[in-house]
């Protein structure tokens, strides 16, 4: 469907928990996280309910998120039969890779269509100071299980910080030489933690020029895929994948913004700086029609915000600012 901007909107996360195996200090604090009681969350049934409803709705591809979706119970499953629903095209995964291994194989079985790996370093001591958990082998262990099993799309997320990563960014964007994989460099978002934190992003044209001027010519490939979103994407020369860039503050994306999210406890959240959205859990939970359910979502959906407004500063009083942190919301 089109929304009252004519985007098409063809794509939504979906945030299976709120739980996490690490903790990045850009994203969740380290202690005094309010988990979302059990209770609250969509139940795997509730989540396939309104995913049939987003296909009929228009929706093609489902990223399932979280927190860290491989805490969630049975969750190959959910990707199994979300995979069956009619109308859907891809069903992808966004992981911090920690888990990975173990459930590489039930995945893959499930049909899975693309995994986003998030690796923001390959030193041990930066890894655990940021993420402040001592994983990195297990993440590069599910790495490594990717590239071994030839799996068809991977997708590494990498967050550019300014004096922690800044000089692993050339081995970090090289494992699109080596692979069949596209690294992504996304700039910081000022959302929850990283809101208050020392941490500081490091502008994409920057590290657009930091590889140019060691791998030559970044070349613009042309997306024939609608459901790509945001990123854009470069071959270089002696690579075998592409660099990608998600530069939601200096260019800002949300013209062809083609995305919902659903957060673990069934809020559709219609943009990420915003609370503009839908309580879906307490309309599936109070016995609304399908019907109604579906009218109420293609609503939401068509008074998706124009914009996100992390640097105007304007105030949007129609629906006030994001008050979730980014583990709540999936990224
Ligand atoms: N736990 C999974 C993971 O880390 O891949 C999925 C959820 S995580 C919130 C999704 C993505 O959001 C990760 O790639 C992470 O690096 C990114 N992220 C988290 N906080 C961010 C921030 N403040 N700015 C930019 N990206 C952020
Ligand atoms: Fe967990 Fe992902 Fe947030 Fe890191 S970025 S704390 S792995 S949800």
């Amino acid at each position: 469907m089109t929304d009252q901007f004519g985007r098409e909107i063809n794509y939504a996360r979906i945030s299976v928990t709120d739980r996490c195996n690490l903790r990045c200090r850009y994203c969740m604090p380290e202690c005094g996280v309010k988990k979302i009681p059990h209770a609250q969350i969509l139940t795997l049934e509730e989540i396939l309910r309104v995913a049939e409803i987003f296909s009929r709705l228009g929706i093609k591809k489902i990223r399932i998120t979280g927190g860290e979706p491989l805490l969630r119970k049975n969750l190959p499953t959910l990707i199994e039969k979300i995979k069956n629903i009619s109308g859907i095209e891809q069903v992808t995964l966004t992981t911090n890779g920690v888990l990975l291994k173990n459930f590489y194989n039930e995945l893959a079985a499930a049909g899975l269509d693309g995994i986003n790996l998030s690796l923001d370093t390959f030193d041990e001591k930066i890894f655990s100071n940021l993420t402040r958990r001592k994983f990195l082998s297990k993440v590069l262990g599910g790495l490594q299980t990717l590239l071994d099993e030839n799996f068809k799309n991977i997708k590494i997320n990498c967050v550019p910080l300014r004096g922690v990563n800044e000089e692993e960014i050339l081995e970090l964007a090289a494992l699109a030489k080596n692979n069949f994989v596209k690294v992504r460099f996304i700039e910081l978002m000022p959302i929850g933690c990283a809101k208050n934190s020392e941490l500081k992003g490091i502008p994409a044209a920057e590290i657009f020029s930091l590889l140019k001027n060691n791998f030559g010519e970044l070349i613009p490939v042309r997306e024939k895929n609608s459901l790509q979103g945001p990123a854009q994407y470069f071959s270089v020369k002696n690579f075998k994948g592409q660099i990608g860039f998600i530069d939601a503050l200096e260019h800002k994306f949300c013209a062809n913004c083609n995305r919902v999210r659903l957060t673990a406890e069934g809020f559709l959240k219609t943009c990420l700086s915003l609370d503009a959205g839908l309580d879906i859990r307490n309309l599936l939970r109070s016995g609304v029609s399908g019907n109604e359910l579906s009218e109420k979502i293609r609503e939401t959906i068509y008074r998706k915000p124009r914009e996100h407004q992390w640097q105007s500063g304007i105030r949007n009083w129609e629906f006030g600012i994001n008050r979730r942190q980014m583990y709540q919301i999936g990224g």
